[in-house]
């Protein structure tokens, strides 16, 4: 049985900053991975706050922060350690050369791939919409033959309501060799440019455009998978701003930063256990003494001083429901915040300018993250809960996924 100072359990973008926060303060530190993470789904965009209760957009995330009630994590986790954790992400990832833009105080807009405009705090720089779109006077929008679910033709006509209608735009189609009967993803198209072929002929397409300082051009995320690396070469081959567009899965920018974030937890010696699924925990009084993970056809314990739960909430199993009204936590069986009554559990309509109740179950905690029961009493005091799996926030409302994420995993490392 090996004992290190930390075990982090799960490895989305809560559980890997808990453990490479961890790591950078000289701790031995597990990472018990299992599954892909909601960053092979997600834009990989920091969302700190979009949007407020009544669904007004948040100009000022930090000023937005300080409104919320004390039940929300970020109430919790304090402004102080929320703009800590920001410099963190910001330093780690131009150490690993791909730098985010943006700031707590203003919110970047990003382009959808329909052509919306989404809010978010800290973008890298390929996917920094409004930063690279201001003052240009001509947007192309560049598509790709055969990539499903994105339509350059109607992503202009909402580009024209949201950038306005006095630019002038225009569409076109890049050819790729990739076609062979099935519908071609972001990803084909960003393993594509990974390549020294692909990035020649998808920047010689675009040289129609080059050096032309007033023009944009908007592509889907297809710009490489390592990083930053495609993004500049592109950039400056036509030396003029490309952006890429946020879009459905598989998430090419998540992609990146779960692997950026990877690299970095092997450099720091992090052991990264993977396909390990935690089954149980054994505690005695408030402490936890071990985890027990199934590993293959056997089960295998893990012990730490501390235990970071990292598990993703409902949307990832670190929270089940077999009963209605009974959320449960299945590693350490810790209580569940849920609203009450099945009347305030949805919300009729899916996207709408009302939370849904649902999305609030959680894990409750104090300023330290360690769980409470309703009382508001330590449950264990050698156990922390970051991300998805902490209650009081509606993530989808209010925009603030990653948000809460960075953070939350940040200030556990620093408990
Ligand atoms: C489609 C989609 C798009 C989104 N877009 C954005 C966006 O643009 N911007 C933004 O800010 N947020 C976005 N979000 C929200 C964001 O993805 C999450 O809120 C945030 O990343 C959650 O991170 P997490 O680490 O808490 O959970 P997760 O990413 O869900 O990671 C939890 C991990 O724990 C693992 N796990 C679960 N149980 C166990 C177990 N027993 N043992 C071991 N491991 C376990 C899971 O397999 C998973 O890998 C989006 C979410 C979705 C679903």
């Amino acid at each position: 049985m090996k004992h290190t100072d930390v075990i982090v359990i799960g490895s989305g973008l809560a559980g890997l900053t808990a453990a490479l926060a961890s790591a950078r303060q000289g701790k031995s530190v597990t990472l018990l991975s299992y599954g892909s993470s909601s960053l092979s789904l997600n834009s990989g965009l920091i969302d700190f706050l979009g949007y407020d209760d009544s669904h007004k957009a948040v100009k000022s995330p930090r000023e937005g922060i300080m409104g919320l009630p004390e039940t929300h994590p970020y109430s919790k986790i304090g402004m102080e350690e929320i703009a800590e954790a920001v410099d963190f992400f910001r330093d780690f990832a131009k150490e690993y050369h791909m730098p985010y833009h943006g700031s707590l105080d203003k919110q970047i807009l990003v382009p959808t791939a329909v052509g919306t405009l989404k809010p978010t705090c800290l973008a890298p720089h390929s996917l920094a919409g409004s930063e690279s779109l201001e003052g240009k006077k001509k947007i192309v929008v560049a598509g790709i033959r055969g990539l499903k679910d994105f339509y350059a033709d109607i992503m202009v006509e909402n580009l024209k309501k949201s950038l306005g209608d006095d630019l002038a735009y225009e569409t076109i189609e890049i050819e790729t060799p990739l076609t062979g009967g099935r519908d071609i993803t972001t990803l084909d198209v960003a393993r594509w440019l990974d390549t020294p072929e692909g990035v020649d002929s998808f920047s010689k397409q675009l040289l129609a455009y080059k050096g032309k300082k007033d023009t944009a051009v908007i592509v889907p995320q297809v710009l490489g998978t390592k990083g930053h690396a495609c993004y500049l070469t592109v950039s400056s081959r036509i030396e003029t701003d490309i952006v890429e567009t946020t879009g459905l899965p598989p998430s090419t920018n998540g992609l990146r930063l779960n692997a950026m974030f990877r690299q970095a937890l092997r450099d720091n010696n992090v052991e990264i256990v993977e396909n390990t699924k935690v089954i149980g925990s054994k505690c005695e009084g408030k402490a936890c003494k071990c985890v027990i993970a199934e590993a293959g056809v056997r089960e295998k314990t893990y012990t730490a001083d501390k235990y970071i739960l990292a598990t993703g909430g409902f949307y990832s199993g670190g929270i089940t429901m077999r009963s209605f009204d009974q959320p449960e936590e299945p590693i350490f069986h810790l209580p569940v915040y849920s609203v009450k009554g099945e009347e305030n559990w949805s919300n009729e309509q899916l996207f709408s300018d009302k939370p849904q109740g649902y999305a609030k179950t959680g894990i409750m905690t104090d300023e330290t993250l360690r769980p409470v029961d309703e009382q508001g009493q330590h449950v264990l005091e050698n156990v922390f809960v970051v991300g998805r799996d902490l209650g009081g926030y509606d993530l989808c409302f209010e925009h603030s996924g990653n948000g809460v994420a960075l953070a939350s995993g940040y200030k556990a490392a620093k408990m």
